[in-house]
């Protein structure tokens, strides 16, 4: 069940925070929040999941995410003797855990069905669920309703507006990564995702291209090219996956079972044989990783200069009591010694994995 986003960033995160969290201070690493941007039904909610590695949001050929869910990730200890507690706790239900993550699902209709009604209506209004789970890094990811351009049900009738405002609202932020979702199938060069995420992110500088459905385009015609980045460039570049299909969905497919057929579907397929690094929800696991470890690296000075003004000042007061070793003082100023050390470490460490990864 182990979550592959954020799989090899945890263990970097929790040993600084360990170290941290003696200085006194909590929570030091602030990751940045990842949004997914598309139009409805491009895989979203099913990118999200698969990044996860859990099933609990509604997916669908309708509109399914009719709310902002924000989904707070947060890290449990885990337990001596290995139980792995996860579960879910919602906003509106304080105090009420989900072990079940069916329940969640549930719940997420449900609670839109409340504020906005069975048929179709969309609402700005967040959603807010907690997993806590000894498989997570403290990341929020969002998932957005999509981008739809003819009002049905109940939506008004600038139903599009009114959507493109909510998704800008978010992805606006510059510590908010983009995930721009767009269906294989479907004219690529016109993808409503990168239209708006370009609007957001000109730049392009924390805009990941995520091309679905690779397994029901057209016989004959493959997404090479625009993973190749040669039909709209992009600066972090694009991976191609394969989520579960509504048959998958209705049947019951395990996200397991969903990463081992698209493995199987990428290695059948010549054409995307040398693009494996552009390939996979693992890869794509991967990229963020990478993003995440590039961020964690410019928080590190700051971090660092902290424990350095710590230590000067612990020092003062240490020689104002002249020899008394064993006093407070004298302690923390050995605590931060070894500390500024630990920092010098995990900052080499943190180089060698970056390394590590980016030639493999
Ligand atoms: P969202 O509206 O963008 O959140 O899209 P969903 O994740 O709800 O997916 C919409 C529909 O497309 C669902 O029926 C999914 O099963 C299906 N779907 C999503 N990704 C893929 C994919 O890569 N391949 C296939 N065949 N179906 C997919
Ligand atoms: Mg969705």
């Amino acid at each position: 069940n182990a979550a592959p986003l954020g799989h090899s960033v945890i263990p970097i995160v929790n040993k600084l925070q360990d170290t941290f969290a003696q200085l006194g201070s909590q929570s030091t690493i602030e990751l940045p929040q990842v949004a997914v941007v598309g139009s409805q039904s491009s895989g979203k909610s099913s990118v999200l999941e698969a990044l996860v590695g859990r099933d609990f949001l509604p997916r669908g050929s309708d509109i399914c995410t009719r709310r902002p869910l924000v989904l707070q990730l947060l890290q449990t200890k885990r337990k001596a003797g290995g139980t792995e507690e996860e579960y879910g706790e919602f906003l509106h239900l304080p105090g009420k855990r989900f072990f079940d993550f069916n329940d969640i699902r549930r719940e997420i209709q449900a609670e839109t069905d409340r504020e906005v009604g069975g048929n179709k209506g969309v609402s700005d209004k967040q959603i807010r669920l907690k997993i806590f789970s000894p498989n997570v890094l403290d990341i929020t990811l969002v998932d957005l309703p999509g981008i739809t351009k003819v009002p049905v049900g109940d939506q008004p009738s600038d139903i599009e507006a009114r959507i493109r405002t909510m998704i800008m609202s978010y992805i606006k932020l510059p510590s908010c990564l983009i995930l721009a979702v767009t269906p294989a199938n479907s004219d690529l060069a016109n993808s409503d995702a990168l239209q708006i995420a370009g609007n957001a992110d000109p730049d392009g500088y924390r805009t990941i291209g995520v091309i679905t459905k690779l397994d029901i385009m057209d016989r004959g015609t493959d997404a090479r090219n625009f993973l190749l980045g040669k039909v709209i460039p992009l600066r972090l570049g694009y991976v191609g996956v394969v989520n579960r299909s509504q048959e998958d969905i209705m049947k019951n497919r395990s996200i397991k079972d969903a990463l081992v057929a698209e493995e199987e579907f990428f290695r059948s397929r010549p054409v995307y044989n040398d693009l494996a690094d552009r390939c996979g929800v693992p890869q794509l696991a991967k990229k963020l990783n990478q993003i995440l470890i590039r961020h964690i690296k410019t928080l590190l000075p700051g971090l660092k200069s902290r424990i350095s003004t710590a230590l000067v000042s612990v020092a003062k007061e240490h020689a104002s009591y002249g020899e008394v070793t064993e006093s407070k003082a004298g302690q923390g100023a050995l605590l931060l010694n070894i500390l500024s050390k630990y920092s010098e470490a995990f900052s080499s460490m943190i180089e060698g994995k970056n390394e590590e990864m980016s030639t493999s």
